[in-house]
C-alpha cells in the first residue's frame, strides 16, 4: 500500500497532464488503494465503503480516497467521513476527518457557506473527544483553487499531513486510519437518531438556542453575591457523548444586571420595555470574554466583572453586527470594564478581546 501512495505522489502530475498516458495511477486511486485499505483494516463491506476518485468528468488535480461509514455517509456530499486528500503539488497528502458540504453549501449560498462549514468543524473539535493529538491540523492547504478543493479545506474537521520528503510508513497510515475511525464513531454517537441535516442545524444554531435559554433563566433567577476578587472556575458538568463543559450560572448574570441597574452599558439611555417577570427595564447579559474561552484562563469568566448588561439591540449587534460595529461596541465596553476585569484576575487587552471575536 505504501508503494501505491508514493507512486501516486510521484506520477499523478504526469497523469493529470496527459490523461491517457498513464492509466495505472488512476487505478491505484480508484481501485488498488481503496481495496487495500479495506483489507488491511478488515473493514466490513456491510458497514464501510472505501473508494477513490480522480474527479468526476474532468480530472482533478487533487484526487481523494475516502472511507464512509454507511450509517452516516452515503457520498462525499453529505454526512461525515474520513478522506485522504492529495495536494495539488503532490508534495504529500492529508488524512482528514471531513464533512459533506452540499446541505450547508445550498442553504447558505452567497452568504459565506464556508464560514458555516468551519463553525461546524470547530463545534465538533470543541465538543467531541476527537483524536486531535493525532490529527492536529485545523486548516489544510490543498494547493489548488478549484471549488472542490476549497470546500474540502473549509469542511476539514481535523487532519494530519504526510509529507513525501519526510517519509511515512505503512504501519503509521494503518494506525492513523483506525484512530480516525474512532473519531468517526464518536461523531456517529453524537448524531444518534437525528437526520444529518438536523444535526447540522442543531450545531449551527447551538449558540443562539443556548443563549436564549440562558437569558430566560436569568429573568427568573435570584442574584448571587460574588466577592470582588478572582474566582475559581466552577466544576465542569459530566459529559456524555459530548465533552464535559462549564455551565454559566444565571444567578451571577442576574447579579451583573442588578449592578448595572438594568441599563444598557453601551448607553444608559437605551430604554427598552418593562419586563413582565422582573418589572425592570429589559436587558440581556453577555460575557465579554466569551465563556467558551474558559480553558484559556486560570480564573472564572463567569463573574460579574466579565458580564455586561446590554439592551437587546446592542446585544444582537455584538453577535450579528459587521466587524466594524462589533469593534465599536467591544471597545466601549472594554474601556469601561478594564479595571473590573483585572479585579477578577482576568488580564486581557483590547486586542485579546478582538481575537476572541474575529
Ligand atoms: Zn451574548
Ligand atoms: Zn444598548
Amino acid at each position: 500500500m505504501i508503494e501505491s501512495f508514493i507512486s501516486v505522489l510521484e506520477n499523478y502530475q504526469k497523469y493529470y497532464r496527459a490523461r491517457e498516458a498513464n492509466k495505472d495511477v488512476e487505478k491505484l486511486i480508484t481501485m488498488a488503494i481503496p481495496r487495500e485499505i479495506s483489507r488491511k483494516l478488515s473493514l466490513s463491506n456491510d458497514q464501510y465503503t472505501t473508494n477513490g476518485s480522480v474527479g468526476m468528468g474532468n480530472t482533478t488535480i487533487t484526487p481523494w480516497i475516502s472511507i464512509f461509514d454507511k450509517d452516516i455517509t452515503e457520498s462525499a456530499q453529505q454526512g461525515f467521513y474520513i478522506v485522504f486528500l492529495f495536494r495539488g503539488d503532490m508534495s504529500g497528502f492529508y488524512l482528514s476527518i471531513n464533512q459533506g458540504t452540499t446541505y450547508i453549501g445550498k442553504k447558505f449560498k452567497g452568504r459565506k457557506p464556508k464560514n458555516k462549514m468551519r463553525s461546524v468543524a470547530t463545534f465538533l473539535r470543541e465538543n467531541l473527544d476527537l483524536p486531535l493529538s493525532d490529527f492536529p491540523l485545523e486548516t489544510i492547504d490543498l494547493v489548488s483553487h478549484t471549488t472542490n478543493a476549497k470546500n474540502y479545506e473549509a469542511a476539514n474537521i481535523c487532519a494530519k499531513f504526510y509529507d513525501l520528503e519526510r517519509g511515512f510508513s505503512e504501519e503509521m497510515i494503518i494506525d492513523d486510519i483506525s484512530k480516525a475511525l474512532t473519531g468517526l464513531a464518536d461523531i456517529k454517537k453524537f448524531i444518534g437518531n437525528r437526520s444529518l441535516n438536523k444535526v447540522l442545524n442543531d450545531i449551527i444554531y447551538e449558540d443562539q438556542i443556548s443563549d436564549t435559554k440562558f437569558q430566560e433563566d436569568i429573568l427568573i433567577s435570584k442574584s448571587s453575591t460574588t466577592p470582588n476578587e478572582p474566582q475559581r472556575p466552577t466544576e465542569k458538568t459530566v459529559g456524555g457523548v459530548t465533552k464535559s463543559k462549564y455551565i454559566r450560572n444565571p444567578a451571577v448574570a442576574k447579579e451583573a444586571l442588578e449592578n448595572a441597574e438594568f441599563t444598557c452599558q453601551i448607553n444608559k439611555e437605551h430604554k427598552t420595555f418593562e419586563s413582565a417577570v422582573t418589572g425592570e427595564n429589559f436587558v440581556e447579559a453577555h460575557h465579554l470574554i466569551p465563556f467558551n474561552k474558559q480553558d484559556n484562563f486560570e480564573h472564572s469568566l463567569d463573574v460579574p466583572g466579565n458580564i455586561i448588561a446590554l439592551c437587546p439591540n446592542c446585544h444582537r449587534c455584538i453577535h450579528h453586527g459587521t466587524k466594524q460595529e462589533k469593534k465599536r461596541i467591544l471597545k466601549t465596553i472594554y474601556i469601561s470594564r478594564k479595571n473590573m476585569l483585572f479585579n477578577f484576575g482576568l488580564h486581557v487587552d483590547l486586542d485579546d478581546i478582538f481575537s476572541f471575536y474575529f
